[in-house]
């Protein structure tokens, strides 16, 4: 095709360059057409050109934008990765704070704070559905003499200890608790005085069945504990100071042993 345009060039501009055809009525109009040809072929060279420029141009912005994008996909990507880490070390720390803020460090048991929570919804459950509930309040026998004698690190190997089997004896339902010291406390929801002491009893032995190991001996240890069933007008703080009374008339009636407070206003 491109011969056949040259050869077909190469013919008009021999016609139109030969003197002999000068007088030829068609060299004029040919001559006008070549020119006219000639002109729109350069339009269509620049044209295409430019087309050109253009369609590599689009192409370049194109490729530089795919890389742009996939930059910065790679740098979301990165960043949602750092944000879920974040997140799961908030979520750790969160736990961890909460965990702290309502547990006893040595023993892993509810603190001071969780068992007031705890006491202050079944006081409200009382008032709302009447539901009953029994507190009982434990303390450690003699426990200075276990420190004194085998010193504070050993206590403390002691009191975790019992935590384990106070953990371990009580139901699903019950809560037990370090109120402080060598005293722990349970909160039994849905039990009257007389199942409490049906509790404390199993405890109280599997407490004193536990061999506490310190170098060549082995220590024994006992509880004594008071309980104490809610009574309606009580707050649960009375509910405690009958549960500490009776815990008082255990250990005056010789140790490992339980008490239960006056159990009903109606007994
Ligand atoms: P009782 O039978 O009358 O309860 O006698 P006790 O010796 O257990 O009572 P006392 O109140 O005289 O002594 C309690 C001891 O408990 C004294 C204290 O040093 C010890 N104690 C309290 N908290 C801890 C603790 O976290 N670790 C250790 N190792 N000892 C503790
Ligand atoms: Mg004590
Ligand atoms: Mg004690």
């Amino acid at each position: 095709m491109k011969q056949l345009n040259q050869s077909l060039e190469a013919r008009i501009t021999e016609l139109l360059d030969d003197p002999t055809q000068q007088d030829n009525p068609l060299r004029e109009p040919l001559g006008s057409l070549w020119a006219n040809h000639q002109d729109l072929a350069r339009r269509i060279d620049r044209i295409s050109h430019i087309s050109d420029a253009y369609q590599s141009m689009a192409k370049l912005q194109e490729q530089s934008l795919t890389e742009r994008l996939n930059k910065q996909l790679r740098q979301l990507e990165k960043v949602a990765r750092i944000s879920d880490r974040y997140q799961n070390m908030m979520r750790d720390l969160n736990e961890a704070l909460r965990e702290a803020s309502t547990h006893d460090s040595l023993t892993g048991l509810a603190n001071r704070r969780l068992l007031v929570e705890r006491l202050k919804k079944e006081t409200e459950r009382f008032i709302r559905y009447q539901r009953p509930f029994s507190i009982a309040m434990l303390d450690v026998d003699h426990f200075k003499s276990i420190n004194d004698q085998y010193g504070h690190e050993l206590g403390d190997s002691a009191l975790t200890e019992i935590a384990r089997v106070l953990d371990a004896e009580i139901r699903e339902q019950d809560l037990c608790g370090r109120w402080g010291g060598e005293e722990f406390l349970i909160l039994m929801p849905e039990t009257r005085a007389d199942a409490a002491a049906q509790v404390l009893e199993r405890v109280r032995g599997a407490i004193q069945r536990l061999a506490i190991r310190a170098q060549t001996d082995s220590v024994s240890i006992t509880i004594s504990a008071g309980i104490a069933e809610h009574q309606p007008g009580e707050s649960y703080s009375e509910t405690i100071n009958q549960a500490d009374h009776a815990l008082l008339v255990a250990k005056r009636g010789g140790r490992n042993q339980l008490s239960t407070a006056r159990t009903s206003l109606t007994d």
